[in-house]
């Protein structure tokens, strides 16, 4: 999978050749490309904002340097596009699944009031948010946007399994974990932990995963 990120702000993303997905980027599973749409402006002074049409508050990210940069990193239009963008339908571990799918992906990271709308329009962007609240820009978005849809990448996560038994898979959250040591100030692990019945340990797990969710998430969706 390639994954490019076009921003004002391409230092931001150190975190993402980290860790796990650093090291899935070292096993050949993904590349990472953040690239500058500065480096794409046509402006003189390098300017890529300039005043909002119809006055208001800051600066709204000029068309030029994103389309130019967007043709130059995706000229066949291969990549799946998407806007990081308060407006967008929200990021859920659906959507992340779905994500993993694609060979290709290029997420656009507004900045300041945002992006004149004829770039958005002129590249086939869909608006993905990450939530009801505003950040200064979108890198934060792509990073957890990133992140969440690495995990479903087939090699990504240890254990292929991992993905499927987290928080949000059968519309259910997380039984609660345990490790070492057995007791610790003064708490034991739940005994049918150590007990080595799987079937025990499972029905414990699932019994506690609906519990949870119906006592903190009851709008999630499951089918029991
Ligand atoms: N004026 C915009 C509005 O009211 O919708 C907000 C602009 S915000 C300060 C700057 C940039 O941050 C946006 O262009 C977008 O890329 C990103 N951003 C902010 N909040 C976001 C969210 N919840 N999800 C995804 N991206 C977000």
């Amino acid at each position: 999978m390639k994954i490019d990120i076009l921003t004002l702000f391409p230092d931001m993303f150190a975190p993402l050749h980290q860790s796990i997905t650093g090291r899935a980027e070292a096993a050949g599973i993904v590349t990472i490309c953040a690239t500058n749409i500065r480096a794409f402006t046509k402006d003189k002074h390098g300017k890529c904002d300039d005043l909002p049409y119809g006055g208001g508050a800051g600066m709204v990210m000029t068309p030029q340097p994103i389309v130019d940069c967007v043709r130059a990193v995706d000229p066949e239009h291969s990549a799946r596009r998407i806007y990081m963008s308060p407006r967008g339908r929200t990021l859920t571990a659906d959507i992340a699944r779905e994500l993993a799918k694609e060979n290709h992906i290029l997420f656009l990271c507004g900045h300041y009031e945002g992006i004149d709308q004829r770039a958005i329009d002129i590249c086939g962007f869909e608006e993905l948010s990450i939530g009801d609240y505003v950040l200064t820009g979108g890198e934060l978005a792509a990073m957890v946007t990133a992140d969440a849809l690495l995990r479903f990448v087939p090699g990504v996560l240890g254990s292929e399994d991992s993905a499927m038994e987290e928080s949000f898979s059968e519309g259910l959250l997380e039984y609660p974990q345990y490790t070492r040591p057995a007791v610790f100030e003064g708490q034991e692990v739940p005994e049918v932990l150590l007990s080595g019945h799987h079937e025990n340990i499972n029905k414990w797990r699932r019994r506690m995963s609906e519990e949870i969710t119906r006592s903190r998430r009851p709008d999630l969706k499951n089918d029991d």
